[in-house]
C-alpha cells in the first residue's frame, strides 16, 4: 500500500458505526466446527471469538465482552466480529447461493 496521501480523514470525522465497520476489515473469518463462525482479529492474535446464529432471534451472537455487555442493553447491537461475519456470509452468498431468478420470483409474489 502507498502512503503518499497528504490528508487523511481523522478518526473523529466518522461515526462510531463507521469506525466499527473500518475495524471489521481487519478481522478474519472462517467457518467453525460443528457450526457457526470463528472471528480472528489480526490486532489480537490470541483471541478467537465464536459466532453463531441464535435460534430464537435468528441474529448473530458473539462471545466477545463488547457484544455481551452492550448487546445486553441493546439487542440490535453488532460488535465488530458480527459485522465481519455478516460481510463474510454476504460474500459467500453472492458467490455460491445467490440466484437472480429466485429473487425475481420473490418480488413478483
Ligand atoms: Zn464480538
Amino acid at each position: 500500500m502507498k502512503a503518499g496521501k497528504t490528508r487523511s480523514p481523522k478518526k473523529e470525522d466518522f461515526t462510531p458505526a463507521e469506525q466499527r465497520a473500518a475495524r471489521a476489515s481487519r478481522i478474519e473469518v472462517s467457518e467453525a466446527d460443528p457450526y457457526g463462525w470463528i472471528a480472528h482479529s489480526e490486532s489480537d492474535d490470541k483471541q478467537n471469538y465464536h459466532l453463531f446464529r441464535d435460534p430464537a432471534s435468528k441474529r448473530l451472537v458473539c462471545t466477545c465482552a463488547d457484544f455481551i455487555f452492550r448487546g445486553d442493553a441493546n439487542p440490535a447491537y453488532e460488535c465488530k466480529h458480527v459485522s465481519a461475519v455478516l460481510k463474510y456470509i454476504g460474500r459467500r452468498y453472492l458467490e455460491q447461493d445467490y440466484n437472480p431468478l429466485r429473487q425475481q420470483q420473490q418480488h413478483a409474489a
